[in-house]
């Protein structure tokens, strides 16, 4: 399949496309503008393997999405690239909007004008993928879970603009008949994650001997879900999805945030004991404001419908994130020093 994937460079952008291009042999045109969170080190594995292409753009750009489609021939669009980080979302919101809003509609609209050139077979075979975030869904009490027809309740200016771009994405299938498909997924993990995320954040303070912070008191519950499970989800739901409908992928996995951290630092001190538990390094901070409660998916319908099973738990998936991070300092090490003069700038809020 040729597939072009926006937002490549990114955390799951990157394993996605590691996975189409190193196990199933796809032809793939990564779209990134490398912002601060894409990272063409992430894709040093695909770089110069036959069908790996990557452009520098911004999906904003609707001359150059223009160009990519009737350059590239896509059979496929995997479309990622967009700001995911809800505490910089918080602190300006602009870049949201502009990326996942207006960007979005860019796409679409340079799709919509590639596909009307299509055959009437290729036409048919198109698939637009507009991958997206369960936060979408608001928050949860300490029951029930996430699933396709969960009412939209956006409550960050992250998840807000996520919502706005999947109700453009599924508006362009119901107005001119795009073969568009929605995923909603929960919290990812794994290597290649940026060093501001939660699970980074922590493995990398833990290891540097700094304050771990929580939010709150830590009782946040999030679903996690191994990054590489979620890029085979999304393969998936090209190949077998149906257009027009929404699929909602997690990792049966909630875990309340302190418990997460606990687990890290216990992992840490098996690998290379320290003179103190990591445990004592955890440090409670004033919560985010609008600080979602819970989130949990329900994800019947992708295992059902698109024969889809994660394979690995989450015990097993954070013993190889932590592992990654240990074996790869060359990937972490620069992007973290760039962070700490961010903040002593004040261009990113200190965590
Ligand atoms: P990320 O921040 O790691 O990567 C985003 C990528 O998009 C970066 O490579 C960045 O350079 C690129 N990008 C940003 N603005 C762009 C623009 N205007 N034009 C072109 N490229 C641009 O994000 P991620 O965590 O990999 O998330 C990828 C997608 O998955 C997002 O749409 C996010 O909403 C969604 N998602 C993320 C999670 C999660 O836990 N991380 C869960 C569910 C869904």
């Amino acid at each position: 399949m040729r597939i072009l994937v926006t937002g490549g460079a990114g955390f799951i952008g990157s394993a996605l496309v590691r996975h189409l291009v190193l196990e199933r042999d796809a032809e793939v045109l990564v779209v990134d503008k490398l912002t601060y969170a894409g990272d063409r080190r992430s894709l040093r594995d695909c770089e110069g393997r036959p069908g790996f292409g990557f452009l520098q753009a911004d999906i904003c750009d609707r001359a150059r999405m223009d160009a990519a489609f009737a350059e590239f021939r896509p059979e496929a669009v995997m479309h990622l690239a967009a700001e995911s980080h809800v505490d910089r979302s918080i602190a300006g919101a602009a870049p949201f909007i502009e990326t996942n809003i207006h960007g979005t509609f860019t796409l679409l609209e340079a799709a919509r004008g590639y596909h009307a050139t299509l055959d009437a077979a290729a036409k048919q075979a198109f698939r637009f993928l507009h991958v997206s975030t369960d936060e979408v869904f608001g928050s949860l009490g300490p029951t029930g879970a996430f699933c396709e027809t969960t009412p939209y309740d956006p409550r960050s200016p992250y998840s807000a603009s996520k919502a706005a771009s999947d109700h453009l994405a599924r508006a362009w299938r119901e107005t001119y008949g795009l073969p568009t498909l929605v995923t909603n997924c929960s919290n990812n993990y794994g290597p290649y994650h940026f060093p501001e995320k939660l699970i980074p954040l922590i493995i990398l303070n833990a290891l540097d001997g700094k304050e771990l912070p929580v939010y709150g008191d830590g009782s946040n519950i999030r679903d996690w879900l191994f990054v590489e499970d979620h890029a085979r989800a999304l393969v998936a739901a090209v190949e077998r999805g149906v257009p027009g409908e929404t699929y909602c992928i997690g990792g049966r996995s909630e875990r309340r945030n302190l418990e997460v951290v606990q687990v890290i630092c216990d992992l840490l001190d098996q690998r290379l004991p320290a003179a103190r538990p990591r445990r004592e390094q955890i440090r409670f901070v004033t919560d985010r404001p609008g600080h979602d409660q819970r989130y949990a998916i329900d994800c019947g319908k992708v295992e059902r419908e698109l024969g889809w099973r994660q394979q690995e738990s989450f015990e097993s998936g954070i013993a190889r994130t932590i592992d990654w991070y240990l074996a790869n300092d060359w990937w972490w090490q620069p992007l973290r020093q760039q962070r700490y003069a961010g903040e002593r700038l004040g261009l990113i809020p200190a965590l």
